[in-house]
């Protein structure tokens, strides 16, 4: 079987630039909020009964859904191609009305804070509002930290040079271009292949691969522009710290926009923290097991035992994901039948393509996955890990629009999940020697998402703070700030080959520019996962439960949602269950050296 493995966005979106279509889409943006304003502004604040904000939220919901489709059309394109200036354009065009038309609707937060913190927290115990609690509850908590209208209207319009830092990132990285020596022979290849050489079996092709990211990351005009592009989104965000009044935590506007408490973040980085040499223990086992024990290196890090090299073509991994997914569960298996056959999956690497794999969804719609898929193992895990978050938005759609999408630290829950039924399937179907790689392939996978994911937050953390409170940061303090964290996680285990000076790995996380602070959702993520996985495995939480979280969307807090069901984040019992779990299959790993 041959499945069709490009998105058809014509499909479900327009034919192209020149459509007609677009072009109304776009016309109308701010006619609908024109009128949406025309018909709420002048009343919404004397609202009283619930019927009166049910019809509220129907009209918003449905103004804002057919708003954003020229832009998630613009999106979805410009991921294929990032260097289509025609696209581009369009899309700072289309940025540019929404500046205008969410300035047009700032009185809707103020009017928020009009009817003020009582009002609204009445409503959220009236039982017809039940399917909107959350986002009432979230309102109420939120009004405190919003400015005037005046001041918000500015802050909008100021907002637009960093939307542009935002792209200058994404274009300038994916401008880039790589070579490398490969039998000989001089390559051009994207970030994407590049980096899959990184767990090559050949020592000295992991070397050029490392080598290369190097010489394009390590140019002094890339560390330049990266590291100024870095420094003013992080001083951007300092000054929304000051302006709103969030508590003293450079981490608070994360925390808040993700419903996690802040003494529950605290704990999660604390614990990972604390099991840091889990992870030595990992790599000084596997330095053992590849004959490197007296010069381990970063490029060292991804490597298999080159035990197996086995590859994919994109046909047996998506049967392999379908197979899985019949196994567990039927819905899972249908939807990620659809996804493929209804041409939402983009599946190769392209000169131009974006990097990395995503998936996206959104309420009413049907969920698209973008991948890379380069043949490896972990390839295949990845295609897990996006029909996962595809069948997540599925399930949400249960929910009301405003209440649809999860909290992030609940995010990457069905994606983690699918990836460790995948991890199963794979187990039962290997031999003995192959188990060995697979179980380093896990490993470094688990380290990745959990560990290393808490030390890029570790090192966001030092970063906004020194920034917060005053000092300038060249690229090279943050290289030297980046090394310092990398050394607490490798504990020694690690030889560098540069000085800690050039050492600019942090300016490859696209996460750190968009998202700060994202990364502990990963973690959290993780370690909530085998929570739950356990839970599934020995029915101690039926299936049906583990969707109905799926299905919950946004609907209640993460904490909250996870206490019915027998989960205490606030609990440091909660990480190191999880952690203990790592540390099993590490000591498996020992075993084997
Ligand atoms: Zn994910």
């Amino acid at each position: 079987m041959t499945y069709p493995i490009k998105w058809n966005l014509s499909r479900y979106f327009y034919t192209g630039l020149d459509d007609p279509k677009l072009a109304t889409d776009i016309a109308n943006i701010l006619p609908v909020t024109e009128n949406f304003s025309k018909k709420y502004e002048h009343t919404f604040h004397t609202f009283s009964t619930p019927e009166q904000i049910l019809g509220f939220y129907s009209d918003y919901t449905t103004m804002s859904h057919s708003m954003v489709t020229p832009s998630y059309y613009l999106f979805y394109r410009s991921s294929l191609d990032t260097q289509d200036l025609a696209v581009t354009k369009k899309m700072w065009e289309v940025d540019y009305i929404y500046t205008l038309a969410s300035n047009q609707m700032l009185w809707i937060a103020q009017w928020w804070k009009i009817i003020g913190y009582d009002r609204i927290m009445e409503w959220s115990r009236d039982p017809k509002m039940a399917r909107y609690k959350n986002d009432l509850l979230s309102t109420a908590d939120g009004i405190k930290y919003i400015l005037g209208e005046a001041e918000e209207k500015v802050l909008n319009l100021k907002s637009r040079p960093l939307s542009l830092a935002n792209s200058l990132h994404d274009e300038l990285t994916g401008s880039y271009e790589y070579t490398m020596k490969i039998d000989g022979v001089e390559k051009n290849l994207t970030e994407e292949e590049v980096r899959s050489y990184r767990q090559h079996t050949d020592r000295n092709i992991r070397r050029e691969s490392y080598e290369s990211l190097r010489r394009v990351y390590n140019s002094k005009q890339t560390q330049i522009t990266l590291g100024n592009i870095y420094t003013s989104i992080v001083k951007d965000w300092s000054s929304e710290i000051t302006m709103r009044g969030y508590p003293d935590n450079v981490m608070a506007g994360r925390n808040i926009s993700e419903e996690m408490d802040d003494e529950v973040v605290d704990m999660l980085l604390t614990e990972v923290e604390w099991a840091y040499p889990l992870y030595q223990r990992f790599l000084r086992a596997k330095a053992k097991m590849i004959w490197l024990q007296d010069d381990f290196s970063v490029y060292d890090i991804g490597a298999p035992l080159g035990i197996v090299d086995k590859n994919f073509t994109f046909d047996e991994a998506y049967d392999l994901h379908l197979s899985v997914m019949r196994d567990f569960d039927s819905e899972f298996y249908d939807y990620s039948m659809r996804m493929i056959e209804e041409e939402r999956i983009d599946a190769l690497p392209q000169a131009g393509k974006r990097g990395g794999a995503y998936a996206s969804y959104r309420k009413w719609e049907e969920s698209f996955v973008l991948l890379n898929f380069t043949g490896k193992l972990r390839d295949v895990s990845t295609i897990s890990h996006e029909l996962g978050h595809a069948i997540h938005g599925y399930l949400s759609q249960w929910q009301e629009a405003p209440v649809y999408d999860s909290a992030l630290s609940m995010a990457e829950t069905a994606s983690i999940f699918a990836e460790m039924l995948l991890g199963e399937k794979v187990k039962s179907l290997v031999t003995a020697e192959e188990y060995k790689e697979y179980l380093n392939e896990r490993l470094g996978d688990i380290f990745a998402t959990i560990f290393r994911q808490v030390q890029y937050v570790a090192f966001e953390r030092e970063v906004h703070t020194q920034i917060h409170s005053g000092e300038e940061l060249s690229y090279k303090d943050l290289n030297i700030l980046w090394r310092s964290h990398q050394d607490k996680l490798y504990g020694g285990v690690v030889a560098y080959d540069i000085n800690a000076e050039s050492e600019s790995g942090w300016s490859m996380i696209p996460h750190i520019y968009h998202t700060p602070f994202y990364c502990y959702a990963y973690a959290f993520g993780n370690l909530l996962t085998f929570a739950l996985y356990n839970k599934v495995q020995d029915g101690s939480l039926s299936k049906e439960d583990y969707k109905d979280i799926l299905r919950s969307g946004g609907s209640e807090r993460p904490r909250y949602l996870l206490a019915r069901y027998g989960i205490d984040i606030a609990s440091p019992e909660f990480y190191q269950s999880g952690l203990r779990e790592v540390e099993k299959m590490v000591e498996e790993f020992e075993k084997m050296v």
